[in-house]
C-alpha cells in the first residue's frame, strides 16, 4: 500500500491550490470587533504623526540661537502642557516651560532641556528664570512632526491578523472601520459509533468520549472561523449512513467554505467518508499521505459546489490535531492568501525519533532554549496517535524528515505550537 501514498509536500501544495482559488471576499469591521480577523487590504495613514513637532520630555523649550556655551539664565515666558493648541512665542530671549507631548511652541524653539537639568530661580512674585549649561539642550528631545508616519505610510498588509498591537496601530491612524476578509464557515461532521459527549458523567462500557468535537470547536473559533458542528454520525456497516449524506448535502447546500470530517476515513469496514464524498459529487484530490499520524487524511473538492472544500481527518486525537496544524491552518492560510510560516531548526535531545522511513513524522515535543543558543527538542514519551497525555507537555511539532535517519545531536526542523493563523 505504501506506494499508494500521496507525499506530504505535494498534499499540501494542492490543498493550498484548491483554497487560493476560492479566495473570500472583504468587509469592513468597526476596530472594537476586528479581532482576529485577517487585514483584506492595504491600511496607510493619511496624516503626519506626530502633527506638530512636541516636547519628549518634560522641561524647557530653548532656541539654539540664544544659546551661549558655559552657563545661561532664560526667563520663562509660559507653560505648554499636552493638549495646547500649537502656537507662537515670539518673545525673544526666554524658555518656554513644556510638558512631555505639549506642542513646540513656533518662533525658532528647537531645542529641549529635561527639567532635571534646569535650576529654577524664582524671583519675586511669579516670575522666574532657568539657569543651565548648554550642552544639556538638545534637539533629541523634540519629536518631530511626521517622525512615525507621513502621509501614504503603510501600516499593514493583506494578511496579518489584528491583533491588540495592531489595534494600537489602526487606533493612532483613526481607522474605525477596518478592511478584513470575511469569515471562513467551516462544519465539523464527527463520526463513531463509540462517542460518547464529554460531559457524560460516567464513560458507558466500550465508549469513549468525543475529545476532538471541542478541540476543533475552539480552535476553530478562535482562529475567527464560524462553525456549526452537526454533532455525531453513527457508523453503518458496508453502507454510507443516511445521516452522513444528508449532513454532507446540507453543509455543500449551505456553502460552508470548509467541511471537516472526523473519523471512518481510513481502511475499516465503515469508513464510509470517501464513498459518500464521492457518491455526494466530490472530487477526491488525495487519500492517504506519506505521514505520521494523520496517514488516511482525505481531501476533496465539489465540482457543483466551487466555493467548498472537505477535509476528511482519521479520528484519532492526535490525528485530528496534526490535520488541524498541517492540513487545516494551511488550507486557511491559502485562502486568505497568507504564506506559511517559518520552520524553526534545534538539535535533537534524546533518544531518535521512531517513524518508518518514507513517512513525515509530527512527533509532540517539547523545545527548549539551549545554553549555546541554539534550540533542544526533546520528543516525548508517548507518541501513539491516540495518546492525548503528553501532548499538555508538548510545546511543538519535531518535524521528522522522509529520509529518516535522525540521531540525538541531529539538527531537527520543528514547528511551535500556535492557535494562530499566522503563526
Ligand atoms: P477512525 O478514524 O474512525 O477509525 O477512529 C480512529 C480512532 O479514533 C478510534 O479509536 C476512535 O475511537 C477514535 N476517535 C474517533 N473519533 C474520535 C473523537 N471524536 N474523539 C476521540 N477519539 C475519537
Ligand atoms: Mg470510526
Amino acid at each position: 500500500m505504501k506506494n499508494s501514498l500521496f507525499n506530504f509536500t505535494d498534499a499540501v501544495q494542492v490543498l493550498r491550490d484548491s483554497a487560493r482559488a476560492c479566495r473570500p471576499g472583504t468587509e469592513k469591521v468597526h476596530l472594537s470587533k476586528a479581532a482576529g480577523r485577517v487585514i483584506a487590504d492595504e491600511v496607510r495613514s493619511h496624516e503626519f504623526i506626530p502633527a506638530h513637532d512636541n516636547s519628549a520630555m518634560d522641561g524647557f523649550a530653548v532656541r539654539s540661537s540664544d544659546l551661549k556655551s558655559g552657563q545661561n539664565v532664560l526667563r520663562i515666558a509660559e507653560r505648554r502642557i499636552a493638549g495646547d493648541m500649537p502656537g507662537f512665542c515670539s518673545e525673544a530671549r526666554v524658555a518656554v516651560q513644556i510638558m512631555t507631548g505639549a506642542p513646540m511652541p513656533g518662533g525658532a524653539f528647537d531645542l529641549i532641556l529635561k527639567v532635571e537639568e534646569v535650576e529654577i530661580i524664582q524671583e519675586g512674585t511669579g516670575v522666574s528664570s532657568i539657569r543651565f549649561d548648554s550642552r544639556h539642550a538638545s534637539a533629541g528631545f523634540v519629536r518631530k512632526r511626521g517622525a512615525d508616519f507621513k502621509p501614504g505610510d503603510l501600516l499593514v498588509s493583506p494578511g496579518s491578523v489584528v491583533d491588540a498591537k495592531l489595534i494600537l496601530g489602526l487606533a493612532a491612524l483613526g481607522v474605525s472601520e477596518v478592511p478584513v476578509f470575511r469569515r471562513p464557515k467551516v462544519a465539523i461532521l464527527s463520526t463513531g459509533n463509540e462517542l460518547v459527549p464529554f460531559d457524560e458523567p460516567v464513560l458507558p462500557e466500550g465508549m469513549i468520549r468525543n475529545s476532538t468535537s471541542p478541540y476543533l470547536m475552539e480552535m476553530l473559533s478562535g482562529l475567527g472561523c464560524e462553525v456549526r458542528n452537526f454533532g455525531v454520525i453513527a457508523d453503518e456497516v458496508k453502507e454510507t449512513p443516511l445521516d452522513f449524506d444528508e449532513a454532507l448535502r446540507t453543509a455543500l447546500a449551505e456553502e460552508f467554505d470548509l467541511i471537516l470530517t472526523t473519523g471512518a476515513v481510513s481502511m475499516g469496514v465503515h469508513d464510509f467518508v470517501k464513498p459518500s464524498v464521492e457518491k455526494n459529487g466530490g472530487r477526491v484530490l488525495f487519500h492517504r499521505v506519506a505521514i505520521r499520524p494523520g496517514k488516511p487524511v482525505l481531501f476533496a473538492e465539489f465540482p457543483d459546489h466551487p466555493k467548498t472544500c472537505l477535509l476528511g481527518l482519521p479520528g484519532n486525537p492526535i490525528s485530528t490535531v496534526v490535520g488541524m496544524d498541517f492540513f487545516v491552518l494551511p488550507y486557511l492560510r491559502s485562502w486568505f492568501g497568507m504564506e506559511e510560516p517559518v520552520i524553526f531548526r534545534g538539535k535533537l535531545l534524546g533518544a531518535a525519533p521512531d517513524v518508518p522511513a518514507g513517512l513525515r513524522g509530527f512527533l509532540k515535543a517539547r523545545v527548549t532554549p539551549g545554553a549555546d543558543g541554539v534550540f533542544g527538542v526533546e520528543i516525548l514519551q508517548g507518541q501513539g496517535s491516540f495518546m492525548i497525555h503528553s501532548l499538555s507537555r508538548a510545546n511543538a511539532w519535531a518535524v521528522v524528515p522522509e529520509a529518516g535517519g535522525m540521531k540525538e545531536g541531529d539538527i531537527i526542523e520543528f514547528q511551535m505550537f500556535s492557535e494562530r493563523m499566522d503563526s
